[in-house]
Formats: C-alpha cells, structure tokens, sequence
C-alpha cells in the first residue's frame, strides 16, 4: 500500500549537522531542510509540515523565537529544539514560555530522534484530528439549531394549518343549525365543511407521513397495476380543483390505447403525484398543468407548472423537511406544512429513485422524477384470470366488481361454501377471493376443503374481524379488512402474479 511519509523540516545553521540529519532520516520522513529563518518561513509557508525542529543558537534568530513567531501563525506544528547546550538556563525557562514539544541534545541518537519525531507526528495529528471533530461537532450544533428554528416556525405554521379548518367547520357548523339558512347556502356550507375537513386530514397525514419516513417505519409495497388507470385516476381526482382555478390540466405521455401494467409501489407513486400536483395547483394562477411520463425516457415521471416557479438559490432546500419559499412571506400567502417535496423526496430515494426539477422565476417548475418500475410482460394479462369470489351479501360483490373493472379479470361469484369447493374443482381459478361469513359452511372450512385439492391456489379472506389471524394454520395466503379500502385490495394484484 502506498504509505505517504510525513513532512518535516530541520532548521539549522551548520551543514555539518543538516547533512547526516537527511541521510539518517529521509527513508522515515520527507525532509526538507533550511539554512536560516527566510528559507525555513518559505518552506512552512508552501508545505504541511507537521514537525519543526531547530536549532537554538542561530546567527539570524534563536530557535525558540523562531517558534514564537510561526506559532503566531500555525499553532498546529509541533515544534522540537535540537540543542547542543541543553543546561543553559536561558534556554529552559524560553521553553517554558512557548509550545516546545521536546528538547534533544546535540549529537543526536537516531533511535531518540525517530521516537521523539514519531510522538511528535501523533501529537500533531491528535491536533488535527481534534479540530476536525470540533468542526464537525460546530456544524451539527448549527445544523441541530437550524432544524430547531424550522421546526418552532413549522409549528407555529401547523397551528395555523390545524386552526384555520378547525374554525370553518365549528363555524359552518353552527351556521347549518340555523333555521333561516336556505336549501343552496346550506350545501354551500356543507361543501366548505367537507373541503375543511379534508385540509386537516392532509395536514395530519403529511405529518405522520413524514414521520414514517424520518424514522424508517415506511416500508416498500409493491402491487402490479394499470399506469393508464392510474393517472387517469389521479387526473380525476386534480380535474375539478385544477377547473376552480381555471387552469388547464393534461396527462401527457401514454398511448391510451395501449394497457401498461406495471410493478411498483403504488401507493408510494401516488403520494408523489399528489404532493406534487397539489403544490403546482397551489402555486400557480393562471395557465396549465401537465403531468404523466417524460417523453424522453419512459422511467421518468413528471409535473409541470406554469406557476410563480423557483429561485435557483432555494431549489436544493426545499427538499429539506419544513423548509418553505420565502420562510415566512410567501408561504402564509399560499398556505402549506413544508412537509411536501419532503415526503416526496422521502418516497422517491426509498425506491431507490431520484427527483430534480427545472424552474424559472415567473414561468413555472417542472418536477421530474424516476420512479423504479418493472413492466409487466404481456403473458401476465389480467383479462386471462378468473377470480372467485365468495360472499354472503351484494355490498362485497359489487365492491369488489367495481374494484376490479379496470383491470378485466373474469369474475365469477356465489355465496355457498359447498358450490364454491366444487367450482374449483372443475374450473380454472387463478385466485379466490373467501368472505368469512358465507352460507352453508364457514370461510375457513371452505379455504381448508379448497385447498385439500389445489394447494398452491391463493386464497384472499375478507373479514370484518380487525384483528383477524389466520386460525386455519396459514390457510390465507392474504387477507382484507372489511371495508376493504382499495390500497388493501392491491394485494389482489400481486397475488395474481406471484
Ligand atoms: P408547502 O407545504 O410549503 O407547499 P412543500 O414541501 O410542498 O411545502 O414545498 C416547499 C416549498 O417549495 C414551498 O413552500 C414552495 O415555496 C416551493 N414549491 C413547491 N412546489 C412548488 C411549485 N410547483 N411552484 C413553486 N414553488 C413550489
């Protein structure tokens, strides 16, 4: 392994001593070598030397005011007088009076010298080590103090966030008792309620989001879906809030003929289009929105604007946790947690992504992100698979229906154990779908029976039981909580194409 020898530099007079000075040490050290005070200042001043020794008596200055006067620059050096008249008193008590390491006597001992030199190469990497450490310790404090400042504005903010919708709704509230509101102002009251309440669960959301994600309880999901559904789903979900402000929104980048399914997690995807679309409707007036797959490479995800856009200073912080434009000005103007393009950020590196965006002050931001995916080949279509699903009451059925129209699974359904055990026996099913409560058995009877054929067929139980536990020994390769929420019904998905 390459081994760097460490700088040091002998300061001495006399030829006599400097010369087997060099030759004893140069295979040890890299030696640089001075006649006088000019010479040893221009090789301190062009080198990290980490060890000076010199001479004391000197014709154009002594050794110990020589160390005097580079310590007033470089206290680091560790500094070693090599003298031949070590009993002189002048000479102990100057010694006393500046940072001299160690004395050593003229003519030297090699083995004392490369002990002495090799402590004094320790002492001056210990120093140096130390200051290192202080840096580093100065810049957590700051950092730690920063984060406490954001994190007092952060919560004066959220009070104000948490407050604001909390008083539209005791307000409005109070409002729709009153007998002489009409039929219209009521609903429009209604509405405003209904928009506040929403406002508190994105507020609290974020916040446990966020801190899901600071101390590593988020975890990758991954669930096999249709992209085009998906942002059609989410360009549903911005087309009417993107309408009250009059600004136009588009999905670019999918040829909607075409069905890509994908695998990823979806959940997470989501959040970022959300927080991102939220923040282009947020932060622009007037103009379009256009999000969807970068035309250029079909793993990247974007979200343009045509909003107030980006300073270039602020575009690197605002990743940052509570970190908002204009801290305190513009925020209070538009409203926010600072909790966003965290989260965002959060999501995207925890796939194993990455986000960056393009931003002009005036002309709008376009986000773009990699969002890791694996596409789905076309062998795994849905539209060959056949579900069963089992269930005692039209409400599941029709749920589950509606869950899966976009993804064309042939469905088939009944509600009695003994017809379901039977029709796998006969028929090809990919997977079932078992509510618990069923008619002439129950659900786990029913999986045991189905499974005593088909083992490897997966069984998904649906349940109103919240702290359900598969009682049958691993019966249920899944199961969902009744009502079953879509995010809970992806398994459905996955478990298609394991
Ligand atoms: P906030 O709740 O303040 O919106 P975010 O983390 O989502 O917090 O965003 C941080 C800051 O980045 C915002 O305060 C805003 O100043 C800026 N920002 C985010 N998205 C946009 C955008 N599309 N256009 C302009 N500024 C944006």
């Amino acid at each position: 392994m390459f081994n760097e020898k460490n700088n040091i530099l002998y300061l001495d007079d006399e030829k006599i001593n400097l010369i087997p000075f060099n030759e004893s040490f140069k295979d040890d050290y890299n030696i640089f070598l001075a006649y006088n005070r000019n010479e040893a200042l221009k090789i301190l001043e062009e080198n990290e030397i980490k060890v000076l020794i010199t001479d004391q008596r000197m014709p154009d200055i002594s050794g110990i005011d020589f160390i005097k006067e580079i310590n007033t620059v470089n206290k680091d050096i560790v500094c070693i007088i090599l003298t031949a008249h070590p009993d002189n008193e002048s000479l102990l008590s100057a010694i006393n009076q500046v940072n001299v390491f160690r004395f050593l006597v003229k003519p030297w001992k090699n083995y004392d010298v490369k002990q002495t030199i090799n402590s004094a190469i320790e002492a001056f990497d210990a120093k140096i080590e130390k200051h290192q450490f202080i840096k580093d310790l100065t810049k957590a404090l700051q950092k730690a103090e920063e984060y406490d400042r954001l994190k007092s504005s952060f919560l004066a903010n959220l009070s104000h966030e948490i407050r604001t919708p909390l008083n539209s709704i005791i307000g409005f509230t109070s409002l729709l008792a009153n007998k002489s509101v009409d039929k219209n102002t009521k609903k429009e009251f209604e509405k405003i309620i209904h928009n506040s309440g929403n406002q508190l669960i994105n507020v609290i959301e974020d916040m446990l989001t966020a801190s899901q994600i600071e101390t590593g309880v988020s975890k990758i999901s991954d669930s096999i879906f249709c992209l085009n559904d998906f942002l059609q789903s989410i360009y549903n979900n911005y087309k009417q809030s993107a309408l009250e402000k009059k600004i136009k929104l588009y999905i670019k980048g999918f040829d909607e003929h075409k069905q890509l399914f994908i695998k990823t997690d979806k959940t997470k995807l989501h959040e970022v289009f959300n927080q991102l679309l939220r923040n282009a409707i947020k932060y622009t007036d007037s103009g379009s929105i256009e999000f969807g797959i970068s035309e250029k490479n079909d793993k990247v995800f974007f979200v343009k604007d045509t909003g107030t856009g980006i300073v270039k200073n602020e575009q690197e912080i605002i990743f940052e946790f509570f970190r908002q434009k204009f801290e305190k000005l513009n925020t209070r103007l538009y409203g926010g947690n600072g909790l966003g393009l965290s989260i965002v950020k959060g999501f995207v590196s925890m796939v194993g992504g990455e986000i960056w965006l393009d931003s002009e002050p005036g002309k709008g931001s376009t986000f773009f992100f990699n969002f890791p995916y694996t596409l789905m080949t076309n062998n795994k279509k849905f539209s060959d698979k056949n579900i069963l699903v089992i269930a005692n009451d039209e409400i599941t059925h029709f749920y589950i229906q509606e869950f899966l129209q976009y993804i064309k699974v042939n469905l088939f359904r009944t509600c009695k154990g003994k017809e379901a055990i039977e029709y796998c026996k006969t028929n090809h099913v990919d997977l079932v779908i078992m509510d618990i409560e069923i008619l002439e058995m129950n659900g786990f009877e029913a999986a045991k029976l189905i499974k005593a054929n088909k083992p490897d067929l997966p069984i998904i139980a649906l349940t109103a039981y919240d702290k359900f536990k598969d009682k049958s020994n691993g019966i249920f390769n899944d199961y969902v909580i009744k009502p079953a929420k879509k995010e809970k019904l992806e398994c459905i998905k996955t478990h298609l194409f394991k």
